[in-house]
């Protein structure tokens, strides 16, 4: 069994600062990859697509969901599909599993009232906000029963397409910058990167 707690150094070292939204991520990411029975991935066992975006309240969340799943941009098993909404789908590669997850309506609300996001509303960078206001939320994130704040889907199947990786890079013939061949577009000046190409 994953436990959210024991991510939680790790995951502030990783995400910068204290706020309510990255442990969240912590506890979703952990009943999800429960609900599985899966462990944190060391390569791309696992895989999540997050709907949330950027640029709202509570993105921090997907954070916490990288920092306790495993699943992180580097080693490409997470995408972003930007619906600015509080869910994602947690998948179990080998097994070809699925289970998505949502915050409640109810709960999400509340925590847009709480005084976390009002202090940033007013323009408080999150690193800045009283522990007095921040400590209590996350105490409370860290402990509150799954209940009282997730939705877990069913398990269902998810269809995975599996691509090797590409190894092979070369110069690019304009920059001269290495670039991944799969990515090379063949133009009068050669083979050229996308950062050349249509400059
Ligand atoms: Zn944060
Ligand atoms: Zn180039």
């Amino acid at each position: 069994m994953i436990n959210a707690n024991d991510y939680l150094e790790m995951g502030m070292a990783f995400h910068g600062h204290k706020c309510p939204a990255m442990p969240l991520g912590l506890r979703a990411g952990a009943i999800a990859m429960n609900k599985l029975g899966v462990e944190r991935a060391q390569d791309k066992e696992l895989k999540v697509i997050s709907e949330t975006g950027k640029g709202h309240a509570a993105g921090c969340f997907l954070d916490g969901i990288m920092a306790v799943t495993g699943c992180t941009y580097g080693k490409s098993n997470i995408e972003k599909l930007y619906h600015n909404k509080m869910a994602f789908t947690l998948i179990d590669v080998k097994n070809e599993k699925s289970v998505r997850v949502t915050l409640k309506p109810e709960f999400f609300k509340n925590t847009l009232n709480s005084p976390f996001v009002q202090e940033r509303k007013k323009g408080v960078p999150p690193q800045d906000i009283d522990p007095m206001i921040a400590d209590p939320l996350v105490e409370k994130v860290l402990s509150m029963p799954e209940k009282a704040f997730l939705t877990v889907g069913e398990i269902k199947p998810f269809k995975i397409v599996k691509k090797s990786g590409v190894f092979e890079a070369v110069p690019c013939d304009d920059c001269g910058e290495m670039t991944f061949v799969d990515k090379l577009v063949k133009t009068d000046k050669g083979d050229i990167c996308l950062g050349c190409d249509g400059k």
